[in-house]
């Protein structure tokens, strides 16, 4: 049997809800087929008040072994490091958690917030939010640099916003079944396999990136999002449209840009409001080129692919 406590700091809810729909394996298969037992989830625990605060000290105590701490939401400081702004069982979250944090077997967080703050982390950030182990890329945030779990790995980061169910349906099983070992991690704690490649991989509009044929509109069945909606999909490292979503589809099968929602920098506030979903340009060439690729023979490779492009290159690839 594997313990199991969920948490939610400052949060929408998000990622419980993916969780909630995960297919690959469900919530129940994780209780029914691999002897997860959830000890308290915000959406699914039996306990009220007095009981919740009572199992939360059992496990700091050891009463209750706690094998998997699961955090959502982001870690909320205000005001002035107190904490108090994000109460929870009669006592600051923060504190709940940095106790917590010291007797798990693994610690993982769940969506951007909890990674490394999301977006409420974003400037000014006022509720001095920040990740478990991040802080946007800089390593740190609640637990430190050096944390690491009582099985000796730091917290494994499951980001994305919210996170696809079947990453952390995926993970938990890896943990429950022991093999959590046999998966690498990348510099930001991100499982590789679901992490390694980017969002590109498996996008049906790869032949229309290749061929420099854009998308001028949202949902349009043809053409690639990069060139003028600003899709980030070849800068983004996910599975989007290697695991799809509700096993059917994803963002930019269905005409919508990647908006990098698995990166640290999510939600890329730093760009001129109104140019989030336009392409940035010096001179009519992409300011971020794929990651590897030389910008000069990224101009001369656009010259070509677009001379060479076949008509079917243009078509709607939904008509039949
Ligand atoms: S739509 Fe986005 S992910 Fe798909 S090929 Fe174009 S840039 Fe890549
Ligand atoms: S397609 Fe991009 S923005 Fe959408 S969920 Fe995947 S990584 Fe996030």
């Amino acid at each position: 049997m594997t313990n199991l406590l969920w948490l939610q700091g400052g949060a929408c809810s998000g990622n419980t809800m993916s969780f909630l729909n995960a297919e690959e394996p469900t919530v129940c298969d994780l209780v029914t087929d691999f002897g997860i037992n959830v000890l308290w989830h915000p959406s699914l625990g039996t306990e009220l008040g007095d009981n919740v605060q009572r199992l939360l000290w059992d496990c700091i105590s050891g009463r209750v072994s706690l094998d998997v701490l699961v955090f959502e939401g982001s870690v909320v400081n205000a005001p002035n490091g107190t904490g108090e702004w994000n109460r929870f069982a009669n006592r600051p979250m923060k504190s709940w958690l940095a106790d917590l944090a010291q007797v798990a077997n693994y610690v993982v967080a769940v969506g951007d917030c909890a990674t490394w703050g999301g977006i409420p982390a974003m400037e000014p950030n006022p509720s001095e939010s920040q990740g478990l182990q991040f802080l946007k890329r800089e390593q740190g945030g609640l637990l430190g640099e050096e944390f690491r779990s009582k099985s000796g790995v730091p917290v494994i980061n499951i980001p994305g916003c919210p996170a696809h169910p079947d990453w952390i349906t995926q993970i938990l099983v890896a943990i429950a079944t022991g093999r959590i070992g046999d998966i690498t991690f990348d510099e930001l704690n991100r499982p590789q396999t679901f992490f390694k490649s980017f969002t590109q991989t498996g996008c049906t509009r790869n032949i229309h990136f290749a061929y420099k044929a854009s998308a001028a509109e949202f949902g349009q069945r043809k053409g690639c999002l990069f060139y003028d909606l600003g899709c980030r999909g070849p800068m983004t490292h996910s599975s989007c449209n290697r695991i799809l979503w509700n096993r059917v589809s994803s963002k930019t099968r269905v005409g919508m840009p990647c908006l990098g929602c698995t990166e640290p920098e999510f939600p890329f506030y730093d760009l001129k409001p109104g140019t989030v979903f336009k392409t940035q340009t010096v001179m009519g060439v992409p300011k971020e080129s794929p990651p590897g690729v030389n910008k000069i023979d990224y101009v001369l490779l656009s010259i070509v692919s677009k001379d060479v492009a076949p008509g079917w290159a243009e078509e709607d690839f939904f008509t039949v």
